[in-house]
């Protein structure tokens, strides 16, 4: 059993200079962040929030996309993986109340996967075309970690050649709270059962004072980052996301990104920030809010994903999640910074069990087209952000694929 590790996967990228435009800043204000941009100064919390507030939301698109273009070009990766919820049984059911995907036990709707009910839904690996399993659940108490070991050996024996991001720092926690183990020792039994990297869910956003409304009993935000500190240093990279849209402030998001920024200059560990846009229909939050349909606009689903790559200049890549702001918001968003987008994604229940009004999933083809109609070139890549193949533009599309994405959680 190895109990610490170096970090897998794709080598930490250097920082890259920008190349701005003026011309195409009409907010004085961007001028001097354009000016630390291609100096390579880090923008402070506060030139964060300038640029959360600027009316000139094209000039912040210019900004993001000089910064991404240096450090990406052109290209726009995806995965190929597949959703697997092996259970929606959570003891948070009634605290989270963004939350429409949870159950109680002998709730109507609850469920638990048997390992051969996980196998089943895991077949569609068999295509070949998966190249990785996206396993996240609720905290249920009768699934602890053998539930899990026992799991991960089953696919990785099954599926070798299929990566698992499993468990967000939220199931981890609850899982050493059940088995009385330290976070460390249940990360390295999931790691010799077959776990390769952390999904970002759970994060939320770190504010005391928001969780205290949307999310009060669960993990607190510092722990949210110890787990994945301590993931990092057993050589697991993880993601890290920020729900956003709901009752935060944006000072709240940049704090929250602060915290993420800092602990990429300790670890390196995270390969991509994700921000995911709150969906307010069918949970509790939303209707004490008063809101249905889609909590953010497309204008502050942009300035979120702008702003995070500006911002989090540690950072390789930032995602867009197109199940929760739509397939054309998404496309648009490779023009704001943006290097990474959803596949394709098999049976995506959890925002879905919340009102996300997009499709379960995307052919290979479509998502090919998406990227190309941005004047993007779409490449397929690995789980540590790998290029496996690219898509030049001139040509088609020659299969279908499944896919990838965040949740609780
Ligand atoms: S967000 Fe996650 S922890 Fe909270 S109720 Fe939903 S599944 Fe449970």
């Amino acid at each position: 059993m190895r109990t610490g590790g170096a970090l897998r996967g794709a080598a930490v990228t250097a920082p890259a200079r920008p190349v701005i435009d003026r011309r195409r800043l009409s907010d004085s204000a961007l001028v001097s962040i354009a000016d630390a941009l291609e100096s390579g100064r880090r923008l402070t919390e506060q030139e964060a929030l300038t640029l959360f507030a600027t009316p000139d939301l094209p000039g912040l698109g210019h900004l993001a996309d000089s910064a991404n273009r240096a450090k990406h070009g052109d290209v726009v990766t995806f995965a190929a993986n597949q959703h697997i919820n092996p259970t929606n049984v959570c003891v948070l059911r009634t605290t989270c109340t963004f939350c429409g995907y949870a159950r109680l036990p002998k709730e109507q709707g609850a469920y638990r996967y048997t390992l051969e009910q996980v196998l089943a839904e895991a077949a569609h690996a068999a295509d070949g075309l998966t190249r990785e399993f996206h396993i996240v659940g609720g905290l249920d108490m009768e699934a602890g970690l053998e539930y899990y070991t026992t799991m991960f050996r089953a696919l990785k024996a099954n599926f070798p050649h299929v990566h698992i991001k499993a468990l967000t720092a939220v199931e981890i926690a609850h899982l050493a709270r059940i088995e009385k183990m330290s976070w460390r020792d249940v990360l390295v039994a999931l790691r010799d059962a077959g776990l390769d990297t952390m999904p970002g869910g759970g994060a939320e956003t770190f504010s005391a004072a928001v969780r205290a409304q949307i999310a009060r009993k669960k993990l607190a935000g510092a722990d949210y980052i110890g787990v994945h500190r301590t993931a990092h240093g057993l050589g697991i990279r993880s993601n890290c996301t920020l729900l956003y849209g709901h009752v935060e402030t944006l000072e709240d998001r940049v704090a929250h990104m602060a915290a993420l920024r800092s602990l990429q200059d300790e670890t390196h560990g995270f390969l991509a920030f994700i921000p995911l846009a709150y969906h307010p229909d069918d949970n509790a939050l939303g209707a004490q809010l008063g809101r249905t349909g889609t909590a953010t606009g497309g204008v502050d689903d942009l300035r979120m994903v702008a702003v995070g790559r500006l911002f989090l200049d540690n950072f390789a890549h930032v995602k867009s999640h197109w199940i929760m702001v739509t397939p054309f918001l998404s496309q648009v968003a490779l023009h704001y910074g943006v290097n990474d987008l959803e596949g394709t994604v098999v049976r995506e229940k959890i925002y879905h069990a919340v009102g996300a009004h997009t499709p379960q999933g995307m052919t290979l083809d479509q998502v090919l087209a998406l990227i190309r109609g941005a004047g993007k070139v779409p490449a397929e890549r690995d789980s540590f952000y790998n290029v496996l193949r690219t898509f030049p533009r001139e040509r088609q599309a020659d299969s279908g694929a499944g896919s990838g994405a965040e949740a609780p959680a």
